[in-house]
């Protein structure tokens, strides 16, 4: 038995996404379980649109996930080696030069239902061949003006078997080999050969890709690779309130929809990142909607229980007022402070305790206070009264209002028999709020988000690297008429003073308000930026 070797093999034309994570985590994951190796491998065959900042981009994201590759491997490496090889088909007949346009080539490609019409260049000679082939190497001829295909069957009642397109022209300049190549192999001719040149025996790949399975043979068998590979495919993720592909998601930031790939509203890997979630909760989710034959939508909700899991421990639970109203404790003596001790994690002892300030003047939570209270509505409302964690009972007695009938400040009285932890039972109440003392209080933004398009599953699930560039271009764009309004909100608010230290990408659990992400690009000296990674509560359960 040979050593299992799998491939991770992105296109460098965007960021990777969670469905890539799905595929990372399966490739590696099974050659892990068998003793074997996992190559990452950029399938940079289209100059047009690959860049070397993806290339590190994808890099840096399969690593931070907790991977590590044995051979990091470039297609374009392999070009000498493809053209070898495309000169063989050749000369076995197996290929000719065809001047036919690409709109031609399409529409005599015939349907499911009917055959195809062969290319009036297909009985070119071998010789012929070879010396065209050649010159579209030289440069000799436009980009579009010929391309090589295969000669197999246009009759095929598999259409990826009509003579498909091996290689075509492209004046471009290639990020790895510049303007040495003028010609480009196509995806279904280059990836067969990537596969067996680096041995890998299982190439894993998504379901759209099952009729490709024909041709990926052929492929390797007459250009006579010494090693097989062999194919198996698996159904793509895709999620709920999400489109699921690199196009559409380079639009959105094209578009300025987005602040950019890592934006923390784009289920990139760099933006789940940026907007908290661990390489644990994603590898989790990855493991646990495993891997099928058939096509199905998880729930995004699923992501984020896998998140708050895996945060539950691990996370400080501290206040912050993300809409801050003032409350006045009438009386409560003027200029004394008193510290109080509060538990890091009621669910994790081991991560202690810490001091926080009291004192006349706080922040609470704007909608934790009405002046008309509904029906079972336990939080502040004149007269009303409610527990501050960790604190005391506070009880309002006036609402201070602006000009313009805003409320501006609560006078509250507080009860000072009931400090939290003196064992105080006179009386009980039933609402308890979250509050930060003014004086000490560290400013804060905070970023609330929602999803970014409505309730659309991503349905390019069947096209692949050869379809038309038109047509998948079109559909790609529908999706930005469905974008939500409100997928981002900003408020200004404040955290405890302990958290003045708090660095990129540490987390917290803020007390009824869910978890929270110190943001890497927009938190400096003076401005402590806090994403939302998940709210507390969902109603999905795994
Ligand atoms: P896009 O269409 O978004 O650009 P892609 O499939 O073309 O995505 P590639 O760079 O070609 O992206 O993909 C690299 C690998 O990741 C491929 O093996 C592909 O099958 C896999 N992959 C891409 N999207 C998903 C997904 N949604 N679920 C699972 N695997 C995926
Ligand atoms: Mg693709």
């Amino acid at each position: 038995m040979r050593e299992v070797v799998t491939r991770f093999p992105p296109e460098p034309n965007g960021y990777l996404h969670i469905g890539h994570a799905k595929s990372i985590c399966l490739n590696f994951e099974l050659a892990d379980d068998f003793g074997g190796k996992t190559n990452l491998r950029f399938d940079d065959t289209n100059p047009l649109k690959e860049d070397a900042e993806y290339v590190r981009a994808i890099q840096e994201d399969v690593r931070w996930l907790g991977f590590q590759w044995d051979r990091l491997c470039f297609a374009s490496d392999y070009f000498e080696q493809m053209y070898e090889r495309a000169l063989l088909l050749i000369r076995k007949g197996l290929a000719y030069v065809c001047d036919l346009s690409a709109q031609e080539i399409r529409q005599t490609r015939g349907t499911l239902t009917q055959p195809g019409v062969e290319s009036p260049y297909r009985n070119r000679t071998v010789d012929e061949n070879l010396e065209l082939f050649g010159r579209m190497r030289q440069g000799e001829f436009a980009s579009g003006e010929r391309v090589l295909r295969a000669r197999i069957d246009m009759a095929s009642p598999n259409i990826n078997l009509r003579d498909p397109v091996l290689y075509r022209i492209a004046h471009a300049t290639h990020h790895r080999t510049g303007d040495a190549w003028c010609i480009y192999p196509m995806y279904d001719y280059a990836h067969p050969l990537e596969d067996a040149i680096e041995g890998v025996t299982h190439s894993i790949c998504t379901l759209e890709f099952a009729d490709h399975r024909p041709f990926y043979d052929w492929v390797i068998r007459e250009c006579e690779m010494p090693v097989a590979s062999k194919q198996y495919e698996f159904a793509r993720l895709n999620m709920t309130h999400t489109v699921m592909s690199k196009r559409k998601f380079k639009l959105l930031v094209e578009e300025g929809v987005v602040d950019g790939w890592d934006d923390p509203r784009m289920p990139t890997i760099s933006g789940l990142r940026r907007k908290g979630y661990t390489p644990e909760s994603i590898r989790n989710f990855c493991r646990e909607i495993g891997v099928a034959k058939s096509y199905s939508v998880v729930d995004e909700r699923m992501l984020e229980h896998f998140v708050r899991e895996d945060l539950k421990l691990r996370a400080l639970r501290t206040m912050a007022v993300i809409d801050p109203l003032k409350v006045v404790i009438t009386n409560y003596p003027d200029g004394q402070i008193e510290w109080l001790e509060a538990e890091n994690n009621s669910e994790n002892e081991a991560l202690g305790t810490r001091q926080i300030p009291f004192s006349k003047v706080l922040y609470i939570e704007r909608d934790d206070f009405t002046e008309t209270p509904p029906p079972k509505y336990f939080r502040l409302f004149p007269g009303n009264e409610v527990r501050l964690k960790h604190a005391y009972f506070i009880r309002c007695q006036e609402v201070i209002k602006d000009a313009h009938g805003r409320v501006v400040e609560l006078r509250c009285t507080y009860d000072p028999e009931t400090k939290s932890g003196s064992g105080f039972t006179g009386r009980k109440v039933k609402g308890t709020l979250h509050w930060v003392e003014a004086g000490h209080a560290q400013k804060a933004e905070f970023r609330l988000f929602e999803p970014l398009v409505g309730d659309i599953a991503d349905e390019e699930a069947t096209s692949t690297p050869s379809d038309d560039d038109q047509t998948v271009q079109d559909a790609d764009r529908a999706f930005l008429g469905e974008l939500n309004p409100t997928s981002l909100r900003i408020f200004q608010g404040f955290v405890e003073p302990g958290m003045k230290e708090a660095k990129p990408y540490d987390k917290f659990q803020f007390f009824r308000h869910g978890y929270f992400s110190v943001d890497p690009v927009l938190t400096s000296a003076d401005r402590l930026v806090f994403n939302r990674v998940v709210s507390l509560k969902s109603s999905f359960e795994v």
